[in-house]
Order: structure tokens, then C-alpha cells, then sequence
């Protein structure tokens, strides 16, 4: 483009006065332009005002320039200030100086500037852009259940009151119930990615309260084990599409992705109590699932892996019972933490009602979703993903809140 008028837009990153000329370096999506005002510029005098990170619109001359960064310079014929920047910014996007991570969320539009923290949320876009080709490529089709709704999915502990018409309803923790009775209209394997609400009253590094889900449900499964298969397969496709479209974000945060191999292993949570030295029937807290990946890590070579048949009693009622005490379910790990919940449903009527009764809830309080049973219902099983954990734990990130734009939690609505 040597010679070429064009103009380029953006914030200006930086700006040197060295005498009789003056750097401008204006920043856009795309990478950082030099724009270069000797002192016979009529620009020269206006340029040494523009404060940094102004938004500037530069019409000029395209010169090559062996000196400039990137082998190129631009010669001003017109510089526009489109918006001045005040002085001082709330946070140094270079990364140099550290900034707070409150100080950072409070400032979250600024703090994307910073090349590392936009590389996350590219890398974020292309995981749900790997879901939807994925899930759009076996058949599957994206449906959309009420975010407002009368009933929770599994009692009501979690839940956000909502005054809806003066009667009381609540942000949704789940499309589980929602996802279920597409089960019986003939759709039979569907999916969501969605917002779900869940008021977590702990303080920890991967929970938020506002969290998006991928949920997957399909029917005429012959086991859990075909829930399974799409779920591993789902992952690996999501690691390679993201190493593939992300290789410069991924190099910016000195990350060197691994595409996990087919198939994941899979432990009972019977053997995983075992290598835990845990009682069975006993709950896997916080602390020995860490420890635990800790263990598949060494033995198997992967962070990957999925735990399945877990004692019915640590399951919600929709799960369908395996005998034994035990449940068709599964969690899939991945670095320690539970990043995906998943199992066979209960699609006998009967034996669901039985299911509900033994976990203390009232069937008149799931009506609607139980009429759904009635009138013909395949057997199905699905999961539900954490796609801002999925994200966070494929990045190694310390906490779900570098993955989420506006974070909200105990402490935080705002902004
Ligand atoms: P956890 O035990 O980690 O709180 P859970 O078993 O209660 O999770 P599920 O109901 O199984 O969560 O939800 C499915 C997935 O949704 C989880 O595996 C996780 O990835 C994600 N998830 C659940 N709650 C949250 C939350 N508060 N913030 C972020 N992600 C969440
Ligand atoms: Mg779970």
C-alpha cells in the first residue's frame, strides 16, 4: 500500500515527542499503526495535546519505513480527536502496572483493551462458536425454555425471587424440567446455551451467580454411556477448534493447548472414594475432588475424566436410579473441578412420581412437567456444562471471574 491514502481509526495507545517529531501509535483491532508528524506538519502543533487513549481518526499517506514496528508509517494529512480521553485512566491497560481485579471489573470496558484479557474473551467466543457447529453438525437443534418460571428444578434453596405481577416467580436455575418435556413433542436432541441464576451464598473462585449453561438433552438413548460419547466428543472438538482459530490469543496468554484424546477415562465414584480413602456413600467435597484430579492426573495422563454412578441420594430426582443405591449419572472433571453434571433420566411416570415423593417434593408441584410423562416419553439423558468453568479450567485461569464479562456475585451487580 506504499503511497496509498487511507485512514485508520482507533485509541491512541501511546504518543513520543522527540523534538522537531512526534510518534503517534494508534491501536485498532487489528494490531498498532505508526503515525509519524515531523515539525512542517500543520498536524504538529495539535498532536502533543491528544491525551492517551483518545479515540483519533488519522487520514494519511501510507509510507514504508524500515524504522517503524511493524515496516510501515502513516504521513497525517488530517488527525480528528473522535473523543478525548480524561486524565488519568482508571487502569494501566499495558499490564505493567497491576491493577486490583476490582479495580479492573469496574473499569471492565478499559480493561479489555489490555491484549491479554481480550485474548480471553476471543478464545470464550470461539468455544460457544465450537459448541453450535458441533451441536449443529449431529443433528441437534437449539431451543430456548422460559428464563422466568414458577418452580425450580430441584427445590428452591438456590433461587432468585422475582415479583411477577405481584405473584411470586424466580430466575431460572436450569432448563432442566423445560429441556426434559422436549423430550416428548419428537424433537429429540436439542440444545441451549443460556443465562441461569443461581443465588450462591459462598464466596468461591467458580461460582457466579449469573452463569451461562450449555444444556443438551436426546432421546431414545439406550444408556448414559451415549450422553457420555457426545459430551467427550463435543470437548476435543472444542480444544481443537479453539488451537486452530486462536493460535495468536493463545500465544499471548503463553498457553500451549493440548487436545485431549478419545475416550476420556471414566471412574465409578465408588473407585473414586476408594483412591480417596473416603467411606462409601460419602459426599466428594471441594478438597478431595482437587485431589482426586490430582490422582487421574499421575494414572492417566489427563484432567479430563468423567466420574459416573453416583449414589442416587447425591442426585436430584429426575436422575434415573441404577440399583444398589446407586444412579445413571455422571460429572465431567476437568483440572480438579466438576465443569458438567449428566446422567439417564426417569422417563417412567410412575417411577419419577416414586423419585420425587423419596426426595421430599410434592408431584402437585411438578404437574405440568410430570403431565409430560403421561402421553408417551422416550427414554433420554443430557448435561448440563459450565461454559464460563469450561473456559476458565481450559485456560488455567484462577477464577471464573476473568472469564466473565460482568461478574455478579455476593458483592457485586454493578456494572
Ligand atoms: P457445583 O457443585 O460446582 O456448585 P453443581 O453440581 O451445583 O455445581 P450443576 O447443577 O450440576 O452444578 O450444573 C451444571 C454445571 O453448571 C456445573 O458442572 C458447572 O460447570 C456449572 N455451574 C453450576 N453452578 C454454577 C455457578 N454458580 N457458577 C458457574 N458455573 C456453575
Ligand atoms: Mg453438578
Amino acid at each position: 500500500m506504499d503511497g496509498e491514502k487511507v485512514t485508520i481509526a482507533g485509541w491512541v495507545q501511546n504518543i513520543r515527542v522527540l523534538g522537531s517529531i512526534v510518534f503517534l501509535k494508534v491501536r485498532d483491532k487489528e494490531g498498532v499503526s505508526q503515525v509519524t508528524i515531523t515539525k512542517d506538519n500543520p498536524n504538529f502543533s495539535m498532536v502533543k495535546d491528544i491525551t492517551p487513549e483518545s479515540v483519533v481518526a488519522v487520514t494519511g499517506v501510507v509510507r514504508k519505513s524500515e524504522k517503524a514496528q511493524n515496516g510501515w508509517e502513516l504521513i497525517p494529512e488530517e488527525i480528528k480527536v473522535l473523543s478525548k480521553a480524561e486524565v488519568p485512566l482508571p487502569l494501566d491497560i499495558s499490564g505493567k502496572i497491576e491493577s486490583e481485579f476490582e479495580t479492573r471489573l469496574n473499569a471492565r470496558f478499559m480493561d479489555l483493551r489490555n491484549p491479554r484479557v481480550a485474548a480471553v474473551f476471543a478464545i470464550r467466543d470461539c468455544v460457544t462458536t465450537a459448541i453450535r457447529n458441533y451441536a449443529e453438525s449431529k443433528g441437534f437443534i437449539e431451543v430456548h425454555t422460559p428464563k422466568i418460571v414458577g418452580a425450580g428444578a430441584e427445590g428452591g434453596a438456590l433461587l432468585f425471587p422475582v415479583d411477577y405481577f405481584g405473584k411470586k416467580a424466580f430466575l431460572s436455575q436450569s432448563p432442566q424440567l423445560y429441556k426434559q418435556m422436549i423430550m416428548a413433542t419428537g424433537f429429540d436432541k436439542v440444545y441451549e446455551i443460556a443465562p441461569y441464576f443461581r443465588a450462591e451464598k459462598s464466596d468461591t473462585s467458580r461460582h457466579v451467580a449469573e452463569f451461562i449453561m450449555l444444556d443438551v438433552e436426546m432421546a431414545f438413548i439406550e444408556s448414559q454411556e451415549d450422553v457420555m460419547k457426545f459430551l467427550e466428543e463435543g470437548i476435543k472438538r472444542v480444544f481443537e477448534h479453539v488451537k486452530k482459530h486462536r493460535e495468536e490469543e493463545l500465544s499471548i496468554l503463553g498457553i500451549e493447548l493440548e487436545v485431549p484424546k478419545l475416550p476420556f477415562p471414566r471412574i465409578t465414584y465408588s473407585e473414586a472414594v476408594e483412591k480417596l480413602g473416603l467411606k462409601q456413600g460419602q459426599e466428594i467435597g471441594t478438597e478431595e475432588e482437587k485431589k482426586l484430579g490430582k490422582i487421574i492426573e499421575e494414572e492417566k495422563g489427563t484432567g479430563l475424566y468423567f466420574i459416573t454412578l453416583f449414589p442416587e441420594e447425591e442426585k436430584p430426582f429426575y436422575i434415573m436410579e441404577a440399583g444398589d443405591g446407586l444412579s445413571y449419572s455422571f460429572d465431567l472433571e476437568l483440572g480438579g473441578e466438576e465443569i458438567a453434571s449428566g446422567g439417564q433420566r426417569e422417563h417412567r411416570y410412575d417411577e419419577l412420581v416414586k423419585r420425587i415423593k423419596k426426595k421430599g417434593l410434592k408431584p402437585e408441584n411438578f404437574a405440568f412437567y410430570l403431565n409430560a410423562f403421561k402421553y408417551g416419553m422416550p427414554p433420554h439423558g443430557g448435561f448440563g456444562l459450565g461454559v464460563d468453568r469450561l473456559v476458565q479450567k481450559m485456560l488455567g485461569l484462577p477464577n471464573i471471574r476473568e472469564v466473565v464479562l460482568h461478574p455478579r456475585d455476593l458483592k457485586r451487580v454493578l456494572p
